[in-house]
């Protein structure tokens, strides 16, 4: 099995490291097109993205004002340099933390690999399947 990060910033599929994962820029594909995994159980949601407004974030305001604070600038400036470099890390980055998310996701949840999607029961023991659905009031 090829390693998360490996198949994640090369942007395949983590199962063979050898399928495209996108089909789009973001768009995941339904299925690899060398080894057949089904992506549909793989979805990230906002997940790559909310991780990388944190990380970014907390890479660009401090960017901002150690400009502001070290140059003689106008005041559009450290939010134009840090704006342009938060956009150009985002769209650098997204591909590959939506690709690492779905590989992590495929190894530490998928037990099958078989992409079915029913489970199969390795689970944390707080899955909906089995518990009754509280009374209604
Ligand atoms: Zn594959």
């Amino acid at each position: 099995m090829p390693s998360p990060l490996s198949t994640a910033l090369a942007c395949r599929c983590p199962r063979c490291g050898e399928g495209r994962l996108f089909e789009g820029f973001v768009t995941v594909r339904a299925r690899c097109d060398h080894c057949g995994l089904d992506f549909s159980d793989h979805d990230t949601g906002d997940g790559p993205a909310v991780f990388l407004i944190f990380i970014l974030g907390a890479l660009c305001v401090p960017l901002a004002l150690w400009i502001n604070a070290a140059f003689e600038v106008a005041f559009w400036v450290p939010a134009v340099v840090a704006g342009a470099a938060a956009l150009g890390l985002t769209f650098a980055l997204l591909r590959p933390s939506k690709a690492y998310i779905i590989a992590l996701n495929y190894r530490h949840r998928s037990g099958s690999g078989s992409g079915t999607g029913t489970g199969s029961g390795t689970g944390s023991g707080s899955d909906n399947g089995g518990g009754a659905a509280p009374p209604p009031a």
